[in-house]
């Protein structure tokens, strides 16, 4: 099969195109014929090496993508060839007390496609029968390569761990994100009044369009200060954070008193000095999120697309694989961007 593959860690201009051998599968495991996959920001930590451990090479990356199953093992049940899917990337032993007690991702065996196993960036994938799951009627398969792990980490997020109930106040950051796109429209589920930032004028209109209520340009105003004049100083029921370094304090600030605070993904860096009294004396919560449950995705999945949608940026040519990889580390896009696979 074809796939796209680097032999060295380092940035995206490693990317190659060759050959690999199509997937062999277990009773247990469906091959899916990859139609498009979409990128994260998780895709390029592990490509320059920043896992927190060895992954070998060469390696076919990415986690997300959509597809139609090609092949079934003798024990798959719950779809058949031909079937329009989703790739979910999260995959568990399936058999221990965490993934009994829906907790997969809390599973010690937990890992996302992509970082570990080869990922979805070629012509196939296999994965466990319980990592696909029909592809919502009504939606491209463009649209349903870009939903698994932004909307899955949002929903974790926002619902199972921000505890978000009616009429809450969210604040969200980096709304043209794919993570922040997701996050606004599940807000809004909720008819939370949704504030979240961007660093672009001409994201502004885009965030509202999808839900957002306020959306401060972080590089021109400073987002506690706003968040005080927007609240009136009642601050945030749930607070967002997938910034890192460069905003945690703030948005521990943007907290109210017994807010939840969420964590993942730390792309302004990962180390933060927190003032433990601020956390306590406001009756904080911080929650770290790695990825969610597939549970949660088995749920949020029937509300597409009526009352979700993925927001897709752009969409790119399997040979022009670096050239969407540029674009996503320039900021300069608004929802996910897919690269098509056939
Ligand atoms: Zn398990």
């Amino acid at each position: 099969m074809k796939a796209l593959y680097y032999e060295n860690y380092g940035d995206f201009q490693n990317i190659k195109i060759g050959e690999f051998p199509t997937p062999e599968i277990e009773e247990n495991e469906v091959l899916v014929r990859v139609k498009a996959f979409s990128l994260n920001h998780l895709d390029v930590w592990v490509m320059e090496g920043k896992m927190p451990f060895d992954i070998s090479l060469p390696k076919i990356f990415a986690s997300d993508a959509s597809g139609v199953v090609e092949k079934v093992g003798k024990l798959v049940k719950n779809v058949k060839i031909g079937d329009e899917v989703i790739v979910y990337p999260g995959i568990s032993c399936g058999y221990c007390e965490k993934c009994l007690s829906g907790k997969d991702n809390e599973c010690n065996q937990f890992r996302v496609l992509g970082v570990i196993d080869n990922g979805v960036s070629a012509e196939y994938v296999k994965v466990p029968f319980t990592n696909v799951f029909k592809k919502p009627e009504g939606l491209s398969f463009e649209e349903a390569s870009g939903i698994g792990i932004t909307y899955t980490t949002m929903w974790h997020s926002v619902v199972s761990r921000g505890k978000i109930k009616q009429g809450d106040t969210v604040f969200i950051h980096g709304g043209g994100s794919g993570v922040g796109t997701a996050g606004i429209q599940i807000a809004k589920l909720f008819n939370a009044k949704v504030i979240t930032t961007v660093g672009d004028d001409w994201k502004i209109e885009k965030a509202r369009e999808i839900g957002a209520d306020y959306v401060i340009n972080y590089k021109k105003e400073n987002f506690v200060e706003r968040v005080q004049e927007i609240t009136n100083n009642e601050m945030c029921d749930v607070v967002v954070d997938h910034i890192g370094a460069e905003t945690f304090n703030g948005s521990l600030a943007c907290g109210k008193k017994g807010a939840n605070i969420i964590t993942f993904g730390t792309t302004t860096g990962a180390e933060v000095n927190i003032n433990l009294r601020a956390v306590f004396g406001k009756n904080q919560t911080i929650h770290g999120v790695y990825m969610g449950t597939k549970g949660e995705v088995s749920h949020y999945l029937k509300l597409f697309p009526d009352k979700l949608k993925t927001i897709v940026d752009s969409v790119f040519k399997f040979e022009d694989v670096k050239l969407a990889y540029e674009k996503l580390l320039s900021r300069q896009f608004f929802g996910k961007i897919v690269v098509k696979v056939d």
